[in-house]
């Protein structure tokens, strides 16, 4: 486990034996199977400048951080990952690598509200501009764009919490056209059904508090990078490099916002199992929207598995499976209130991807940031989580909270 760039070559082993073995050989002192919990801040130098295996100071780089970094770069099958204290940790880090005062963003008009606040309120405060558009339109993308200005195109693909899908291949080619990158919020879709660098991707950008992490117990996030990727517009980073990389390892320590050892060991543990819990997410995610769609209290159900849904065969194209997140609307804001309020099961809580399912109430609760902007989500929308119990028992308490 050094602190190597170099990574061996997972591409031609499946995804769960990457998700389970890159990263993590056997602690080269001890023998122990897991990654060890490096607990610590500086390390030993055998002279000065004499490290071992690449370590100074965790900061920089600590041994628990580079397992699942490893892992990450290899489940993605990208060149390079880099894991945050949280996803808008790593949104922000990867935004400031690629972005200057003045540049522009194309971001989606049902872009995750933290997202959102952090391009408009922060972002924005440095001179950077940003143009909302429905990122289902690559032409709508392409007219967005200001060529020369534009550094990147963003997506989310399943979005958050509206449940949009955007061509990644598409977008790609209209974001590359005019010289900008294309960044991915893959945390809906995980790599375990969607990678979108293999699609032609540059970049790609993780919650791994949602469904990497997996059992609501870690907050965390990830920037992984295409091999290849450079900076927009044949631009040098701090390091002197225009390997896009580079410019994000550099700020990664420069502005520090790492993940912790223990954040990280909780993170590469709910790795190994993302692809089961992934199957059965999907599974019962599947028969939960058909439950809903054929339900008299229900108006709209918005899931990319369902037939009815706008995007549905590019879903399946660009999809392995469909993933447990549903969103539905009920018709008016009480009956949205009511609903969340009487599930037993599901409990009313905000974030996702967890073994448990959860539910809430997007325009009171996660989106909330965007109310009044361009963003802002229907009030009657439910949004849920779905997680791995036995379905029998999730679709019984939506019948019960939903009444007849
Ligand atoms: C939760 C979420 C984020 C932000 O991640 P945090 O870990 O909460 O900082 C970004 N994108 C999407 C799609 C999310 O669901």
């Amino acid at each position: 486990m050094t602190n190597s760039s170099e990574h061996p070559d997972w591409s031609t082993s499946g995804f769960a034996t990457r998700a389970i073995h890159a990263g993590q050989d056997p602690d080269a002192s001890t023998g122990a199977v897991v990654p060890p919990i490096y607990q610590v801040s500086t390390y030993k130098q055998d002279g000065v400048g004499g490290l071992r295996g690449g370590y100074e100071y965790s900061r920089s780089a600590n041994p628990t951080r580079t397992a699942l970094e490893d892992a990450l770069a290899a489940v993605e099958l990208g060149s390079r990952a880099f894991a945050f204290s949280s996803g808008l940790a790593a949104e922000d880090t990867l935004l400031r690598a690629v972005l200057r005062p003045g540049g522009h963003l194309v971001i989606p008009d049902d872009a995750y509200g933290g997202t959102y606040r952090l391009v408009s309120k922060v972002l924005g405060a440095w001179g950077v501009d940003f143009t909302p558009v429905n990122t289902s339109d690559p032409a709508a993308v392409a007219a967005a764009i200001r060529p020369g200005q534009t550094a990147a195109v963003w997506v989310e693909t399943p979005s958050n919490p509206l449940l949009g899908v955007s061509d990644i291949p598409a977008l790609a080619d209209v974001a590359h056209t005019a010289g900008a990158l294309l960044i991915v919020d893959n945390t809906f879709a995980t790599p375990a059904l969607q990678r979108p660098l293999t699609l032609g991707a540059d970049v790609v950008v993780h919650s791994t508090t949602k469904y990497i992490g997996g059992h609501s117990d870690v907050v965390g996030g990830a920037v992984v990078t295409a091999v290849g990727a450079v900076l927009p517009g044949g631009a040098t980073g701090p390091t002197g490099s225009q390997t896009l990389a580079d410019a994000v390892g550099f700020l990664q320590n420069a502005a520090g916002a790492i993940a912790g050892p223990f954040d990280a060991w909780l993170t590469l543990r709910g790795l190994k199992t993302l692809g089961l819990r992934m199957e059965r997410h999907s599974q019962n995610a599947g028969e939960i929207a058909l439950f809903l769609e054929a339900h008299p209290r229900v108006e709209s159900v918005l899931y990319p598995g369902l037939p009815s849904h706008p995007q549905h065969a590019l879903a399946a194209r660009q999809m392995s499976a469909f993933g447990g997140m549903i969103s539905f609307r009920t018709g008016s804001l009480e009956s949205a209130l009511d609903v969340v309020s009487r599930t037993k099961v599901f409990t009313l809580a905000e974030s996702l991807g967890g073994v448990e399912s959860l539910i809430e109430h997007p325009a009171k609760m996660t989106h909330a940031s965007v109310v009044g902007s361009a963003l802002e989500v229907p009030d009657d929308l439910v949004r849920v989580s779905v997680g791995i119990e036995d379905v029998a028992d999730l679709l019984a308490d939506l019948e019960q909270a939903l009444g007849r």
